[in-house]
C-alpha cells in the first residue's frame, strides 16, 4: 500500500474548513470517527494541530480568504474525498442604514469567497476520486433575511445560489454536492459576531436550548455517510426551540 503524507491510500480524505472551532472541529471529529483521513484547516494553527493529534489527522493552516493559503491546502491533497465548506461567521447586527462597509466585506470574503476559492481549488482532487463530495455549512440565514442580518443573510444566500450552481454544473460528474444550513448552535460564532462581547453572545443562547456543534456534525457526519448515488440537497437543522431566525422560545 502506498502511503500519503494524507494517510493510508485506501482511506477516503476529508478536508475540513475553520475546524479550529465549533461546528468544523466537531465535524472533524466525527467524520474521523466515520473513517476518514481528516485535513483540518483553520487560521489557528496550534488549535488544529491539537485537534489533527487527537484524531489522527492533518493540521493545516489555512486562511480561506488567501489564494496563496488555498493554494499550498490544495498541494497537500492530490486526491480528496470530502470537502466541508465550514469556515465562516457574522460581524454585527446593524442594520443596513447603519452597515459598516468593512463588516460585509469581510462577511462576503469568508463566507462566499473562502467557499468559492476552496470548491475551486479542490475540484480536481474531489474529481480525480471518482466519488467526491461537497458539503457547505450555510445557514437559516440562507433563507431567511432578519432585521439586523443584512450582511450575514447576504453572505449566506450567495453560499447557497452557489451551491445550487455547483450542483447543476456538476451533474454526471462524482462530486455529490449538499448544503446543510442549521439555526442557532452553541460556539464561538456569537463572540465574533459581537467583537469579543462575552454578555453579547451569552444573551444569545439564555433561557433556550440551542443546537449544539456537535448535533451539526452528527449531520455533516451521516451526510457524507449515504451512498454514492444519494445526493442530500439541502437540510435545515433547528433547536426544537427554534422556528424562524428570530423565533425563539425561551424559559
Ligand atoms: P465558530 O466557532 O466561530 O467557528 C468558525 C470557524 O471558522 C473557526 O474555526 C475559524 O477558525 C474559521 N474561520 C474564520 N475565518 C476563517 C478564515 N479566513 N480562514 C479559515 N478559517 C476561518 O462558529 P461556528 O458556529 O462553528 O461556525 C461554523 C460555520 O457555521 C460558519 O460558516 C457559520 O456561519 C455557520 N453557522 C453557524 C451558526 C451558529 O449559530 N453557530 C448557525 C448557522 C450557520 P480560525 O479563526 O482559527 O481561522
Amino acid at each position: 500500500m502506498n502511503d500519503s503524507p494524507t494517510g493510508p491510500a485506501d482511506q477516503r480524505i476529508a478536508v475540513v474548513t475553520g475546524a479550529s472551532s465549533g461546528i468544523g472541529a466537531a465535524s472533524a471529529r466525527a467524520l474521523a470517527r466515520a473513517g476518514f483521513h481528516v485535513v483540518a484547516g483553520a487560521r489557528r494553527t496550534d488549535r488544529v494541530e491539537v485537534l489533527a493529534r487527537e484524531i489522527g489527522g492533518t493540521a493545516v493552516t489555512l486562511d480561506v480568504t488567501s489564494d496563496e493559503s488555498v493554494a499550498a491546502l490544495a498541494r497537500q491533497v492530490p486526491v480528496c474525498h470530502l470537502l466541508v465548506n465550514n469556515a465562516g461567521g457574522a460581524l454585527g447586527t446593524d442594520s443596513i442604514a447603519e452597515a459598516k462597509l468593512e463588516d460585509w466585506q469581510w462577511m462576503y470574503d469568508v463566507n462566499v469567497l473562502g467557499t468559492l476559492r476552496a470548491t475551486k481549488a479542490l475540484l480536481p482532487a474531489l474529481l480525480a476520486s471518482g466519488d467526491g463530495q461537497v458539503i457547505n455549512i450555510g445557514s437559516i440565514a440562507a433563507r431567511e433575511p432578519y432585521p439586523g442580518g443584512g450582511g450575514y443573510n447576504v453572505a449566506k444566500h450567495g453560499v447557497a445560489a452557489m451551491t445550487r450552481v455547483l450542483r447543476l454544473e456538476l451533474l454526471g460528474q462524482p462530486v455529490r454536492v449538499s448544503e446543510i444550513d442549521p439555526g442557532m448552535v452553541e460556539t464561538e460564532f456569537s463572540l465574533v459576531r459581537f467583537g469579543g462581547d462575552l454578555s453579547k453572545a451569552d444573551a444569545v443562547y439564555a433561557g433556550t436550548r440551542p443546537l449544539t456543534a456537535v448535533d451539526v456534525a452528527d449531520t455533516v457526519s451521516w451526510v457524507a455517510q449515504r451512498p454514492p448515488h444519494v445526493n442530500i440537497d439541502q437540510i435545515l437543522m433547528l433547536a426544537t426551540d427554534q422556528t424562524s431566525a428570530q423565533v425563539v422560545h425561551r424559559s
